[in-house]
C-alpha cells in the first residue's frame, strides 16, 4: 500500500512538476495559465501531448524541441524531477500530517520560483497568494486555535523583519538589497514554519545563497542573486530536519 501511495505521488509530482514550471515561465512573461496549449518557446509550435510527458519527453528527445532542435531548459526538467522526488519523500518522513501538506505546499512555491526568479527575477504574487491561502486552511484544519493564531503573528513579524532588513541593507549598499518577493515569501514561510523555524530556515538560505554566489561570482555581472529558491529550499531543510532542529532549539531555550 506504502508503495502505491509514492508511486501515486511521485506521479502526481513530475505532473505538478511540469505544470508549474511552466507557470513559472507563463507569469511572468504575461502568458495566459490555460491558453495557449503547451508550446516550444523557440519556434512558437504547439507541442502534441505525447511531447508533453513529463520526464519521459525531454530524454527522449535529448533535451530540445522535436521541431526547431532548439535547446529545452533543463530546469524545466529540473521541475520535474523534484516533484518525482519530493511528493513522494514528504509522505515517507511525514505520514499524511500537517509537515507533509506544508512541505508539498512549499515544493509547489519552491519549483515555481525555481524558473520564475532564477530566469526572471519574479516572485509571482498569484503564487505566494494562493500558497498562502492553502497554508491557511492546512494550518486551521491541524492546529489549535492559539497556535494558529501564532503562525499568523510569526507572519507578520517576518514581514515587518524583512522590510526592516531591506531598508537597513539599502542605506547601508546604496542599492535595492532585497526584493518585495523575498519579503512577502518570507511571511509564507512565517506561516508555514512559525518564528522560530523561519530565522533558522533563513539561516540556511543565507549560507546556501552565499555559496551559489561565490560559485557564479564570474557568471553573475550583474551581482543579483534570486534569493527566493534559497528561501524555500533553507524552509524545506528546516522542516526535514525538524525532528532533530526542534527538541534541540526547544533544550537549549529550556537552558
Ligand atoms: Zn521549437
Amino acid at each position: 500500500m506504502e508503495v502505491i501511495i509514492c508511486i501515486w505521488l511521485g506521479l502526481i509530482g513530475a505532473i505538478m512538476g511540469s505544470f508549474l514550471g511552466c507557470m513559472g515561465y507563463r507569469i511572468p512573461n504575461k502568458i495566459k495559465t490555460t491558453y495557449p496549449s503547451s508550446f516550444c518557446s523557440s519556434c512558437n509550435k504547439p507541442l502534441k501531448w505525447y511531447m508533453n510527458i513529463p520526464i519521459f519527453s525531454y530524454i527522449i528527445q535529448k533535451g530540445r524541441c522535436v521541431y526547431c532542435k532548439e535547446k529545452i531548459g533543463i530546469i524545466y526538467f529540473i521541475c520535474e524531477v523534484l516533484g518525482l522526488i519530493l511528493f513522494p519523500l514528504n509522505y515517507i518522513l511525514f505520514d499524511f500530517d500537517l509537515n507533509f501538506f506544508i512541505s508539498t505546499i512549499l515544493t509547489c512555491v519552491l519549483i515555481t520560483t525555481i524558473v520564475s526568479d532564477f530566469k526572471y527575477y519574479y516572485i509571482s504574487d498569484r503564487v505566494l497568494i494562493v500558497s498562502g491561502l492553502c497554508l491557511l486552511v492546512v494550518l486551521y484544519i491541524f492546529l489549535s486555535t492559539s497556535d494558529f493564531l501564532m503562525r499568523l503573528v510569526s507572519a507578520v513579524i517576518l514581514f515587518l523583519v524583512m522590510i526592516g532588513l531591506k531598508i537597513l541593507g539599502n542605506s547601508m549598499f546604496n542599492k535595492e538589497s532585497l526584493g518585495d518577493g523575498d519579503i512577502k515569501l518570507m511571511a509564507v514561510i512565517g506561516l508555514a514554519l512559525g518564528l522560530l523555524n523561519s530565522f533558522i530556515g533563513l539561516f540556511f538560505a543565507a549560507f546556501i545563497g552565499l555559496i551559489f554566489s561565490l560559485i557564479t561570482i564570474k557568471k553573475n555581472k550583474e551581482g543579483i542573486i534570486p534569493f527566493g529558491p534559497f528561501i524555500l529550499i533553507g524552509a524545506l531543510i528546516v522542516i526535514y530536519l525538524s525532528n532533530i532542529i526542534t527538541p534541540y532549539i526547544n533544550s537549549l531555550l529550556s537552558l
